[in-house]
């Protein structure tokens, strides 16, 4: 060992003359700045570029490179100084080093290769750019045709607020003459007349009614009420309802909510009475002998969340499998023809499903041909706990016995501004023992209400001059010189559409009812404010 050191090195030899040596070391200390410096630059950008999976090939490189340019340092140093030891020690770190680099990086080739090049990574980066733009593009117009839909739907509520009004006034008045018209002594031929064209009306607005709630519930505008709901009262308005349709065709009628626990829920009862009139005027339609039965049982019920199933149930024609998938869908009946034997629209199963569904529950048909059909229904509801007032008994009862006529007591302003409504209301409260002034519009109504004392206002919405809830607000606010700002208010107008009620009663009026009149429904509202006789 000791003789390694004693060799004379290259430097000191005479045959290695000065531009030899200036060249060995020239050349040397360039390259190991060079290696010196470019692992620097490598660390810097495996600081800079996190990709996992490259970072130990950076840092082997760059240790790779720094042990090569330690090495050209060697060369320079044993050209004078005899250090072959450190020179070899030096040469066997870098060897290992290049040897490690070069197993790590072997296996990585496939995927360093599958790695896109600048150009490639270029092309994605812009397609990639224009494909943003295109998204934001398309994002703009996604919200513009949302804007345009919203406003589509705008449009569409107030065409099916404007028709509802339109229709509902006309046909109140066509209703209402027509039963004044039945109250009076007739030939038993006028008579005959009269309550066909009384039938006639009242399944055109039947007819209307069903289109426009179709219609509501396409554009969304149908929204359920949450009232107390009894099934049995329910139950019970339907047979009362529909036993004359029942009897005249000899077929046994039963609507029972047996099964049911004695339990009030929340629910819309006009919604569901109206999906039962559907299912069992349908079932009484198509029987002709045997029975039509309708029962409810609740099916579970999680916390407040009750399940309920309703069964009508008939002993009719029943349906072929091949008609009963369409039968959902609108305008669809199995017999087309223009012999069939039942009248229709096609439109009441429509409904009942979407109504069902609206309320959280689905429809089932049950049916094969001659023998019989069973639609099956579940309804989600709310359970409350019992209640039971003394003022809700007391409508319920006034409702089923009171008489028709000269129950009460008191004048009342009828605020309307279509003459035929005006006689057909003031002819009403006439019945009823009342009696009535008429204003053709608010403001009509304030100057009235200033003169003369009244018990109750029967005001219509859309007036000319003065709306009725412009004119209830006036009455409210008390600024009205001679106005009673405290008198009962109640609204009776065209607008069967949700929210309509809310808006009166926004406006400060005590209670809401629509157009056409349903006599036992204005009976109720006026047993609430007026002393009975
Ligand atoms: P429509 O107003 O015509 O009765 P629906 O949508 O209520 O419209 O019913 C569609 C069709 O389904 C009916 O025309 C009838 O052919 C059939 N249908 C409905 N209920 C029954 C039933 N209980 N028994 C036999 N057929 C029925």
């Amino acid at each position: 060992m000791n003789n390694v050191i004693e060799y004379l090195p290259h430097g000191f030899c005479i045959a290695w003359n000065p531009q030899l040596l200036a060249m060995h070391v020239i050349s040397d200390l360039l390259i190991a700045i060079a290696y010196f410096s470019i692992p620097i630059g490598i660390v810097y950008v495996a600081k800079r570029r996190p990709d996992a999976e490259l970072q130990p090939i950076y840092y082997l490189f760059a240790a790779f490179i720094l042990a090569c340019g330690v090495t050209h340092v060697m060369g320079i140093l044993t050209l004078w100084v005899p250090l072959y030891y450190t020179q070899g020690i030096t040469k066997i770190i870098t060897a290992l080093v290049s040897v490690a680099t070069a197993i790590y990086l072997l296996p990585k080739l496939k995927h360093i290769m599958a790695l896109p090049d600048l150009g490639k990574l270029t092309q994605i980066n812009s397609a990639l750019a224009q494909e943003i733009v295109s998204r934001r593009q398309s994002e703009a117009s996604l919200r513009k045709s949302q804007e345009l839909a919203l406003q589509a739907q705008k449009t569409q509520a107030a065409f099916l607020a404007n028709m509802s009004h339109e229709i509902r006034t006309p046909m109140n008045g066509v209703l209402g003459t027509l039963d004044l018209l039945l109250d009076t002594e007739l030939k038993p031929e006028q008579l005959q007349l009269a309550a066909a064209s009384k039938r006639s009306a009242a399944s055109l607005l039947s007819l209307l009614n069903d289109i426009l709630d179709i219609s509501k519930v396409e554009s969304g505008q149908m929204t359920l009420r949450h009232n107390p709901l009894e099934i049995s009262e329910v139950l019970a308005d339907v047979e009362a309802a529909l036993s004359f349709d029942a009897q005249s065709k000899k077929i046994e009628l039963q609507c029972s909510a047996g099964a049911l626990p004695s339990t009030t829920y929340l629910g819309d009862s006009v919604r569901l009475r109206q999906i039962l009139l559907n299912l069992v005027g349908n079932a009484i339609k198509f029987t002709d002998v045997g029975f039509v039965k309708v029962s409810c049982r609740e099916v579970s019920r999680i916390g407040q969340q009750a399940v309920l199933e309703f069964t009508v149930k008939d002993t009719g024609v029943g349906i072929a499998p091949e008609h009963q998938k369409n039968l959902f869908k609108r305008f669809t009946q199995v017999d087309n023809s223009s012999t069939r034997r039942a009248q229709g629209s096609g439109l009441g199963l429509a409904i009942v499903k979407e109504l069902v569904e609206l309320m959280g529950g689905q429809v089932q048909l049950k049916s094969a041909l001659n023998q019989g059909t069973e639609l099956v229904f579940t309804l989600k509801l709310v359970v409350q706990t019992p209640i039971e007032t003394d003022a809700g008994k007391r409508l319920a009862e006034l409702a089923v016995v009171a008489p028709v006529t000269g129950q009460f007591r008191g004048k009342i302003l009828v605020v309307e501004d279509a003459a035929m409504n005006q006689m057909v209301v003031c002819k009403v409260l006439e019945r009823l023992g009342l009696e009535s002034r008429i204003a053709n519009n608010g403001q009509e109504a304030l100057d009235l209400l200033a003169k003369e004392s009244f018990d109750l206002v029967l005001m219509d919405g859309q007036m000319p001059v003065m709306d009725g809830y412009e004119a209830t607000k006036s009455i409210r606010s008390g600024a009205v010189p001679g106005v009673n700002q405290n008198i009962p208010v109640v609204a009776l107008t065209a607008h069967a559409m949700v929210g309509e009620d809310k808006k009166c009663l926004d406006a400060g009026m005590n209670d809401y009812l629509t157009k056409p009149l349903d006599r036992s429904k204005l009976i109720e509202v006026l047993a609430k404010y007026l002393p009975e006789v």
